[in-house]
C-alpha cells in the first residue's frame, strides 16, 4: 500500500494547444478510493495513466509512496491497471490470464495457484476459471480483469472506466462489489469515470476535473452541499440543479422574482462577496409546492415535462413570469416533487424555495461566493 502524489503534473500533447493536464497538484491517501471525474477530454485518463507510466510527464512529478516514479517504467512502478476494455488474452483462459504477469515476474508456481484461487474466490469466478474471454459475458470477463489486477498485490490499483461496457443493472451491483473490495484490501485506488453517479457512490473523495485543470477535490457530500463553483454545481447531482444569472441584490437580499417578491438573504460572507448582481442554484429538491395563488411570495412555473420515477417525481418548467435582466439556463427550472403530488405537462404551478438551501455564485466567475 501506500499514497499518490500529482506535484504540478503537466501532460502536453501539442505546445499549441492547452495542456491535457494541467498543473495537477492532488495527494491520495494511503488506502484510499479516489475518483477522478469529469466530461469527456477533461484530462482524466490521461492523469490516471501518467500515474501509471503508460504517458509521459511533461512537467511535475509523480511520487508513490513518497518515491518520485516519475521517469520510472510501467513495470517497475507497482502499480495494477484496469481498463475499460478489460484488454484480456483471448487465447488464454480466465486462469491464464490472472497468472500471466505473476508468471512474468517468475514467482513459484505454488504461489501463483494460490494467489489466482483466492481472488477466484473472492470473486466468485471459481467455476469459470477454465473458460477463455469468448466464452464469458461482459460482467465476467471485468471481474477477470479485476482478479488479474488484485493477484499482483500492487501498491495501487488504476481503474479507467471499468464498468462502462456492462448493461445499468450490472454497473450497479458491480459498482458496490468494486468498492467493497477495495476497501477489503485497503489497496490505494484512484478510478476514473465520466459518471457522477458511479463517482459519488464510490469514492471516499472525488475529484473533478475540467479542461486538465482541478476543479474540486472533496468528499461526494461535500462537493454536493459546498460546490465550488458553476461547473462543479452542475456536474455532480442529478437531474443537474437550476442555475439562474444575473438576479438583483438589494439590501443583502438577492430578489429573486420582482412580481411574486422572492426576497433570499446573502449569508454573511456570500453577502461580502457579492456585486449588484449573483447567479442562484437551486436543487431539484430545494423546492415545495405552494397552492395557486397562495399569500406566500412563490415563483410561478408552467410545466413542459413530468418525469415520474415512482418514488417521486420531476418537473421541468419554465418561469410564468420572466424578469428582465435575469436568466435561466438551459432556460429550464428543474424541482423534485413527491409522488403524491398530481402535476401534468402543461399546468402552471408554484413554488417556494426551502430557506438556506440555495447556493449563490459570482455571475462573471461562477465562484461560490460563500465557499470561495
Ligand atoms: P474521455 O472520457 O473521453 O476518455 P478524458 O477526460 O479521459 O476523456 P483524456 O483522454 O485524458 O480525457 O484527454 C484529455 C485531452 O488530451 C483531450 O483534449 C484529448 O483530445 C487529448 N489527448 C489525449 N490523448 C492524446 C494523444 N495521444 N494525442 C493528442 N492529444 C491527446
Amino acid at each position: 500500500m501506500a499514497s499518490v502524489t500529482f506535484d504540478g503534473a503537466t501532460r502536453i500533447f501539442d505546445p499549441e494547444s492547452a495542456p491535457a493536464v494541467d498543473h495537477l497538484d492532488l495527494e491520495v491517501a494511503d488506502g484510499e478510493f479516489l475518483v477522478l471525474v469529469g466530461p469527456s477530454g477533461c484530462g482524466k485518463s490521461t492523469s490516471l495513466r501518467m500515474l501509471a507510466g503508460l504517458e509521459p510527464t511533461s512537467q511535475g512529478r509523480i511520487l508513490i509512496g513518497g518515491q518520485d516514479v516519475t521517469g520510472v517504467r510501467p513495470k517497475d512502478r507497482d502499480v495494477a491497471m484496469v481498463f475499460q476494455s478489460y484488454a484480456l488474452y483471448p487465447n488464454m483462459t480466465a486462469r491464464q490470464n490472472m497468472a500471466f504477469a505473476l508468471e512474468n515476474a517468475k514467482l513459484p508456481k505454488q504461489q501463483i495457484a494460490r494467489r489466482v484461487e483466492e481472488a477466484a474466490n473472492i470473486l466468485e469466478l471459481g467455476p469459470l476459471l477454465d473458460r477463455k474471454p469468448a466464452r464469458m459475458s461482459g460482467g465476467q470477463r471485468q471481474r477477470v480483469a479485476m482478479g488479474r489486477a488484485i493477484v499482483r498485490q500492487p501498491a495501487v490499483f488504476c481503474m479507467d472506466e471499468p464498468l462502462s461496457n456492462l448493461d445499468a443493472k450490472l454497473r450497479v451491483s458491480t459498482r458496490a462489489q468494486i468498492a467493497d473490495l477495495q476497501r477489503e484490501f485497503g489497496t490505494t485506488t484512484v478510478y476514473v469515470t465520466h459518471d457522477q453517479t458511479e463517482a459519488m457512490t464510490m469514492g471516499d473523495r472525488v475529484c473533478v476535473l475540467l479542461d486538465g485543470k482541478l476543479q474540486q477535490i472533496d468528499t461526494p457530500q461535500a462537493l454536493y452541499d459546498r460546490p465550488r463553483n458553476t461547473f462543479v454545481a452542475s456536474f455532480i447531482g442529478s437531474p443537474a440543479l437550476t442555475l439562474i444569472d444575473g438576479v438583483p441584490v438589494q439590501d443583502g437580499h438577492a430578489v429573486l422574482d420582482g412580481h411574486a417578491g422572492i426576497r433570499l438573504p446573502l449569508p454573511p460572507r456570500a453577502a461580502a462577496n457579492a456585486t449588484s448582481t449573483v447567479t442562484i442554484g437551486f436543487r431539484p429538491e430545494a423546492w415545495h409546492l405552494v397552492p395557486p395563488r397562495s399569500k406566500e411570495p412563490s415563483l410561478e412555473l408552467d410545466v413542459h415535462l413530468v418525469e415520474s420515477l415512482g418514488s417521486e417525481k420531476y418537473v421541468y418548467a419554465t418561469a410564468a413570469h420572466p424578469m428582465d435582466g435575469v436568466s435561466v439556463r438551459n432556460d429550464r427550472y428543474t424541482v423534485r416533487l413527491g409522488k403524491r403530488d398530481t402535476v401534468h405537462k402543461g399546468d402552471r404551478i408554484a413554488v417556494v424555495p426551502l430557506p438556506g438551501e440555495e447556493y449563490f455564485f459570482d455571475t462573471t466567475t461562477g465562484i461560490n461566493l460563500e465557499h470561495p
